[in-house]
């Protein structure tokens, strides 16, 4: 079975996702850097940055991820309750860091736990390095140091402090002071409790936190930002003046938005949103997933910016601005990616880049979606009873690829799973669960039954397999 989902190792506490997972990977980490180091430097001992969420297992794991660390002649820097992106800020800022392991399972249930890694440059592991240790754990190709040689720990407390300060040191903290804004952060008990009402306050903001206790029973809601958990937040933002709203999942990479009347704004035009404000400021190229709204490319048009499409997946999109040297980048579900930062999904970075344009352009969070292209987007997903996802996949790309002269399609992209192009205006995208047996169907057009007519195709393809 695979270890590594699309984002990292997940799985329920004690049951899928046990402590000799934690320390059995940890191990499995360590033979890989040990390797890389003894290309390089073989004397000095690789050092691994530890930190987890707010879940109640947190401890749990964290201290079979570090036994294994240290067993294996690592030095471990353990960081405390962080966000994710706040760990991989400090990755990317310690020479001596060789890599990271954040404890945490994002949005999911709170019965769930996950450990994710991260490379020295702060980056998420790329799927290649992940295939490497992977390999490691199935063979159990450990490394026991010496007893005088096995690791020492390190507790470090000041890991959210430069995360911060590294948002405030590039974000315009005069404009948004001046502003004075009301804010209602919505946290969940995640790890951004730990910083989101912290950094708006620090941005001259005043702030209502809910939800800004971190505990790993999420008393107020799930950790996933969806409309239905955040009612609460909308109906403060409705019942009083505040100008915007932040709400975040557990490991607060991730940031979506409520406007001044209570209504959300969808995380995609939130994307091109930003993406129209940095690319007013900033010139080079931008990168997204193949899944993410045309309003995007429209935009990209406009302000003549190069852009590159990806595989869905934060780490895909992560390791092609690093190659392009993009100024910007990110996917649907408020995974904003601001690389003057650093380069990986950023909720409190997002959240300041948010209030800067705000402050800039002195629009209401209501009219944030007034500056981006119309399009209509529905998706659906098919659950298979076939046993190959692959297998079931190429199926349907096959058949659907044969009835090009039915479906009269303009283009073909197998960037993700199958993607067809209508004449640049609209498509349909078929892709297989990174981690469920289902295939998804996406499509987008410009007009609510043309979009209905190209799912239909889709799940007319899909179910034939199915
Ligand atoms: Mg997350």
């Amino acid at each position: 079975m695979a270890l590594f989902g699309t984002n990292g190792v997940r799985g329920i506490v004690n049951k899928e996702l046990t402590p000799e997972t934690a320390l059995n990977l940890a191990r499995s980490l360590a033979a890989f850097l040990w390797e890389r180091k003894s290309e390089t430097d073989c004397r000095t001992a690789p050092t691994v940055i530890l930190g987890t969420d707010t879940r109640i297992s947190g401890m749990m794991l964290k201290s079979a991820a570090a036994a294994g660390l240290l067993a294996s002649g690592v030095t471990v820097v353990d960081v405390g309750i962080v966000p994710t992106p706040s760990l991989q800020y400090y990755v990317k800022n310690r020479a001596e860091a060789d890599a990271g392991i954040i404890i945490t399972a994002s949005h999911n249930p709170r019965e769930y736990n996950g450990l994710k890694l991260i490379a020295s440059d702060g980056t998420e592991f790329s799927r290649e390095d992940e295939k490497i240790v992977e390999k490691i754990y199935h063979s159990q190709k450990f490394i026991a140091a010496d007893w005088l040689k096995t690791g020492g720990i390190r507790f470090e407390n000041n890991c959210n402090e430069e995360y911060l300060t590294g948002i405030l040191a590039i974000i315009d903290r005069k404009a948004i002071e001046k502003k004075s804004f009301k804010i209602v952060t919505d946290t969940g008990n995640g790890a951004g409790s730990l910083t989101m009402p912290d950094l708006m306050s620090r941005l001259g903001c005043r702030v209502l936190a809910l939800g800004a206790q971190p505990d790993g029973t999420f008393p107020w809601r799930n950790p996933e930002p969806l409309p239905e958990a955040l009612q609460e937040a909308a109906a403060v933002m409705r019942e009083s003046a505040f100008d915007l709203g932040v709400a975040q999942d557990g490991d607060a990479d991730r940031a979506v938005f409520i406007d001044e009347n209570g209504d959300f704004i969808d995380d995609e035009i939130m994307l091109a949103a930003v993406e129209k404000y940095v690319l007013h400021k900033e010139k080079g190229p931008v990168v997204t997933t193949v899944g993410t709204s045309l309003c995007f490319t429209d935009i990209a048009k406009d302000e003549e910016a190069e852009i590159y499409y990806t595989a869905i997946g934060s780490v895909d999109v992560g390791r092609k601005m690093a190659e392009v040297g993009a100024v910007y980048g990110g996917e649907g579900n408020g995974g904003i990616i601001y690389p003057r930062h650093q380069i990986c999904r950023d909720g409190a970075m997002a959240a300041a880049l948010v209030l800067e344009m705000m402050a800039h352009t002195g629009m209401k969070a209501s009219e944030i979606k007034d500056t981006v292209p119309v399009y209509f987007n529905k998706k659906t997903k098919i659950r298979l009873s076939v046993p190959d996802l692959e297998n079931a996949m190429a199926e349907i790309a096959d058949k659907i690829i044969a009835a090009s002269d039915l479906l009269e399609y303009s283009e073909i992209d197998r960037t993700d799973g199958l993607k067809l192009w209508f004449g640049g205006r609209a498509w349909l995208l078929i892709r297989p669960s990174g981690t469920e047996p289902i295939i998804r169907i996406t499509a987008e057009a410009k007009s609510e039954e043309e979009v209905l007519k190209y799912l239909e195709i889709g799940k007319k393809y899909v179910s034939e397999i199915a």
